[in-house]
């Protein structure tokens, strides 16, 4: 099976990026993330509080969670039930980062994800699928822009689905979910040694769409020659 792992900080497009991309190549995309927003969706939900680590450990019994992909398109169900829409507020970003810190989660995680890209050829987007998750995978990208591209473009998605936001208070989100994720003790958000860096800093989406399709179409011809 052939895997391309796909991480960097949010807002720098990998979801949206790593779509296209599997759609065109016929990869399966696997946003890792929703995993992530499922749980803190579920924290918050129960009443109980994201930055509590006994309230996030205490919840896992409870969630079960498994990716389905429909025309191509991932659906996330927490306990029998699509929450792929309900996971996309600026509060579920927030209780993800939070939840995601906790070493719990990324264990009850980590092998929900490996077995996606046992039985499928992936691109998986995330934090630490280079690092951890997939620590032989085909190819590794580090895919990132500076932090106010990446919160004008939040900001811009946030607005189109109607969310009341503004600039300044997506900024700020975005500066404190990459100080968390970066920071954590557990998978901090860092570029493999062996990943290859794509920074898209005032990039149009078709450039950077275009920039990663050829870095994989790269690596899958050099594996068709044998190296
Ligand atoms: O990618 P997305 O913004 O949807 O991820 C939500 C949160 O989940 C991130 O801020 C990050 O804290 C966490 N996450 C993670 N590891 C991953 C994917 C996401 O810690 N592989």
């Amino acid at each position: 099976m052939i895997s391309v792992a796909i991480d960097g900080p949010s807002g720098a497009g990998k979801s949206t990026i790593a779509r296209r991309v599997a759609g065109e190549l016929g990869f399966v995309y696997i946003d890792t993330g929703a995993l992530y927003r499922s749980i803190g969706y579920y924290v918050l939900k129960q009443g109980k509080n994201p930055e509590k680590k006994e309230d996030v450990t205490g919840s896992l019994p409870g969630i079960q969670l498994e990716l389905r992909h429909v025309d191509g398109i991932q659906r996330v169900f927490l306990n029998d039930e699509d929450v792929s829409d309900d996971i996309r507020t600026p509060a579920v970003s927030m209780a993800a980062s939070q939840v995601s810190a906790v070493p719990e989660v990324r264990a009850f995680l980590l092998e929900l994800q490996r077995e996606m890209a046992r039985k499928n050829n992936v691109i998986m987007d995330g934090r630490d699928i280079g690092t951890v998750v997939l620590p032989n995978a085909s190819l590794k990208i580090f895919l990132t822009a500076d932090p106010e591209d990446r919160a004008r473009r939040r900001y811009e998605e946030l607005l189109e689905k109607g969310e009341t936001v503004t600039y300044e208070e997506v900024l700020r989100d975005v500066i404190q979910r990459d100080y968390n994720d970066s920071h954590r003790e557990i998978a901090p958000l860092r570029q493999a040694p062996d990943a290859v860096l794509a920074n898209t800093t005032g990039f149009p989406l078709e450039k950077s769409v275009a920039l990663i399709r050829s870095l994989v179409e790269e690596r899958l011809a050099g594996k068709d020659d044998g190296k």
